[in-house]
């Protein structure tokens, strides 16, 4: 396979030691679930929006970051860390909210020297975006991760997104201007979608020259609407196989300097509906992928 940096090198080289992404869940919410768009979400969204659920829904920030770095430090001798806004849409906030959530996370331990704040694309405007680049007077290393799932607007609105790849470019635009790292998370197996679809969503994102790639499995989760979908027999899930084929061909398309952030994301364990090999066969299926 093609031979791309993996973040933790990339965080290695940059920092001099091991650094750790710990996830916040700052209790947002998004306009494709509160209804300003819709209530439904996108098909595969459960209602915890992505959130790592470590949690109790409302802890403070800061009590979240102490005890995940905590148990980092003992656990995996961790040394620095990075904040990740992961649950929801991460800039669906007025600025003066989200200025003071960042700095709350950001000044919660001497030992977080980064940010990543997840969003989506119709989510940001250039005033949110100057303020997360405004980090990086503090911050060696501040992203945004923004959710494309797929180039393919049809795909979209099968998924009910309920954005377009148009919203995609103009947060990309925004983004490149202040010159963040930008790392774009893309889903494989979703309805509708051959091979070659897929591919040339790994085609337009090297021609962007975009920073990162989280690469996703479509997976139905308990209480989505993937999980109806699945017991219908409307959704079928990518393969083991297929995951590792389609996941080495994205990969090999992308630009030579694309950092891969992940390779397999997936969901709360216990509520994996299908495919099960996701949670089985977690570790292999990213060894095959970088052989
Ligand atoms: S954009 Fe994210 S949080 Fe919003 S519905 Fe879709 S998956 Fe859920």
């Amino acid at each position: 396979m093609k031979k791309l940096l993996k973040f933790n090198e990339y965080l290695r080289n940059l920092y001099g030691c091991k650094v750790f992404k710990v996830s916040i869940d700052a209790n947002f919410t998004c306009p494709n679930r509160d209804g300003t768009k819709s209530k439904l979400g996108c098909i595969y969204c459960d209602p915890y929006g992505s959130s790592s659920r470590v949690h109790k829904k409302n802890t403070p920030i800061k009590e979240q970051l102490l005890k995940n770095i905590e148990f980092r430090k003992t656990r995996y001798k961790a040394k620095k860390f990075i904040a990740y806004f992961q649950s929801f849409s991460n800039t669906y906030a007025s600025l003066d909210k989200l200025k003071l959530l960042y700095d709350e996370a950001i000044y919660s331990h001497i030992d977080i020297v980064g940010l990543s704040i997840s969003t989506r694309s119709d989510c940001i405007d250039e005033e949110k975006v100057k303020l997360i680049a405004s980090y990086r007077k503090f911050l060696p290393f501040v992203s945004i991760e923004l959710g494309l799932q797929s180039m393919h607007d049809k795909t979209l609105s099968l998924i009910n997104r309920k954005e377009t790849l148009k919203d995609f470019i103009k947060a990309y635009e925004l983004i490149k201007k202040y010159n963040l790292h930008l790392c774009v998370h893309v889903i494989l197996g979703l309805p509708g979608e051959t091979k070659e679809d897929m591919l040339k969503t790994a085609s337009f994102l090297a021609k962007l020259k975009i920073d990162g790639i989280k690469l996703h499995l479509l997976i139905a989760l308990k209480n989505t609407v993937l999980e109806k979908m699945y017991l219908e027999g409307k959704f079928k899930p990518l393969t083991y196989d297929e995951y590792v084929d389609i996941s080495k061909s994205f990969i090999s398309k992308l630009d030579n300097n694309c950092i891969i952030h992940k390779l397999a994301g997936s969901g709360y364990p216990k509520d994996i509906l299908a495919p099960r090999w996701i949670y089985e066969k977690k570790l292999q299926v990213i060894e095959d992928i970088n052989c």
